[in-house]
């Protein structure tokens, strides 16, 4: 082709397999492979993975790939390698076997030849390896650098993690295209990527999808005007397991709520396992496997379940208590209906479960920040500011549970967006239980803001 490289479309189908782009993907990839910064701003399954792997072998050489969590580090690197790609980790968790096949890897590198690199925040911070990063770059032969999971760098996002401050080098290498991806749109998350990598809007390529995620319907139950909540739950979401494929995830906030809930699903003949903390990690990993295979259909987990999964017919998400923020509620229910096939997500909501969160959230803020004000932390402020946009949040998801309005378009503004088609124009029962039936759900809503809880 002019621009001396392969086209995108036959490095798609012959290298990774897919016969075509996803929305987004291809306007990404160029603007990767062009070898500007680019921000993509993409739902959780759209694909943001291929949008450094294949700019990565079209530019060749290296493709650094910063990711912050251990297992999305080896899924990420399974899925490479899968592909015949020759990736490597670098990690505190890989043996010093591992660790040095990857650095021999690195320093025999070419400028011609792909190779991916996984490493963690705290690894592009240590001098040593930030010092052979741009010894790399500087020889050509460092291309490519991926930052995914970028809300990291903000105390906006839900993960925060300060080591993702210190990768502003990164973008500023010679001859080096910069990606950062994230599934978290909100605005104040965008401009802390902007401000720590220090790109400016308008000289940057900014992709960024809707996250509108139109098969999922959305609904919340409000406890205190239910008689038998398990009950409720249990005939709504029955018709989704009717095939003989289909999955759910109910999230609980305590490890015995999961496990009273899943020992009640399953001596109803409905096949359920918990997944929390308090099990082993054999139990976990066996329950894991089992609902990924379809021998268990309901997952009832606290939230330590669910990231880097990719299960594409999960039918439904029910939060059994309150969400703890509108962005984890978005990458949450979100995990429904990868296979754009309908979906549900509700949550169920009582004041004493929203009061509780409330508390729970204060009294973390509170212990942190004693801890970091004893210690004379550096990050006390930026750890302040996190918890504020965190309490923010949380009442944020409050409302959406407390107002009679439309859930999607409460969802989505918090990201910034703002439906085009909305409620009952999508179709019947196509966008949530307000648009369905706007008079029950405001006369509901009404009735729970004057119950009084035990
Ligand atoms: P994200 O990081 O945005 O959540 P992933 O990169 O993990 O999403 O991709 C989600 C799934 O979509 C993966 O199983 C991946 O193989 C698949 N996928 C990505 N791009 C395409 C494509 N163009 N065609 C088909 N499947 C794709
Ligand atoms: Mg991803």
């Amino acid at each position: 082709s002019p621009s001396g490289h392969p086209p995108l479309t036959s490095v798609l189908s012959s290298v990774f397999g897919h016969s075509s782009f996803r929305p987004n993907q291809q306007e990404i990839c160029e603007a990767v492979v062009g070898g500007g910064s680019t921000v993509a701003l993409l739902p959780t399954g759209a694909g943001k993975s291929l949008c450094y792997a294949l700019p990565g072998y079209v530019r060749s050489g290296v493709t650094l790939i910063v990711s912050p969590m251990l297992a999305l580090i080896a899924d990420q690197l399974g899925k490479l390698t899968g592909a015949g790609l020759t990736a490597h980790a670098l990690s505190s968790a890989a043996s010093a076997a591992e660790n040095a096949a990857a650095e021999a890897a690195l320093d025999a590198a070419t400028a011609n030849t792909p190779l991916y690199i996984l490493v963690t925040p705290e690894r592009m911070a240590m001098p040593r390896f930030k010092a052979k990063v741009e010894r790399l770059a500087a020889a050509g032969i460092l291309r490519t650098v991926a930052i995914d999971e970028a809300h990291c760098i903000s105390t906006y996002g839900h993960d925060f993690r300060p080591s993702y401050g210190k990768l502003a080098y990164a973008a500023a290498l010679p001859g080096v295209a910069l990606v950062a991806l994230t599934a978290t749109a909100s605005p104040a998350v965008l401009r802390d990527i902007e401000s720590s990598l220090h790109l400016v809007r308008g000289e940057y390529t900014l992709v960024r999808a809707s996250f509108d995620r139109p098969n999922i319907r959305y609904g919340v139950i409000f406890k205190s005007l239910t008689p038998d909540v398990y009950l409720k739950l249990r005939t709504l979401i029955m018709p989704f397991l009717a095939g003989r494929s289909g999955a759910g995830i109910i999230y609980c906030r305590t490890r015995a709520e999961c496990d009273e809930l899943a020992a009640r699903l399953y001596i109803d003949g409905v096949p359920a396992k918990p997944y929390h903390a308090g099990l082993s990690k054999a139990a976990r990993a066996e329950n894991q496997t089992d609902w990924l295979d379809g021998i268990v259909r309901i997952i009832v987990a606290t939230l330590a379940f669910g990231m880097g999964i990719d299960k594409p017919d999960v039918r439904f998400v029910v939060h059994y208590s309150i969400p703890r923020s509108l962005e984890a509620f978005y990458q949450e229910s979100g995990r429904a209906g990868r296979d754009g096939l309908p979906a549900l997500s509700l949550i169920i909501f009582s004041k004493s479960d929203a009061s509780k969160m409330t508390w729970l959230t204060a009294r973390e803020r509170d212990r942190r920040l004693a801890a970091l004000r004893k210690a004379r932390d550096a990050r006390l402020p930026s750890f302040r500011a996190m918890f504020d946009a965190a309490s923010a949040s949380l009442e944020a998801t409050i409302n959406l549970c407390t107002t009679a309005s439309c859930r999607r378009a409460a969802l989505l503004a918090h990201f910034d967006e703002r439906l085009a088609v909305r409620g009952a124009a999508r179709g019947p029962d196509a966008c949530c239980d307000y648009c369905s039936h706007p008079e029950a759900v405001a006369k509901a809503t009404a009735q729970a803001a004057s119950v009084k809880e035990t």
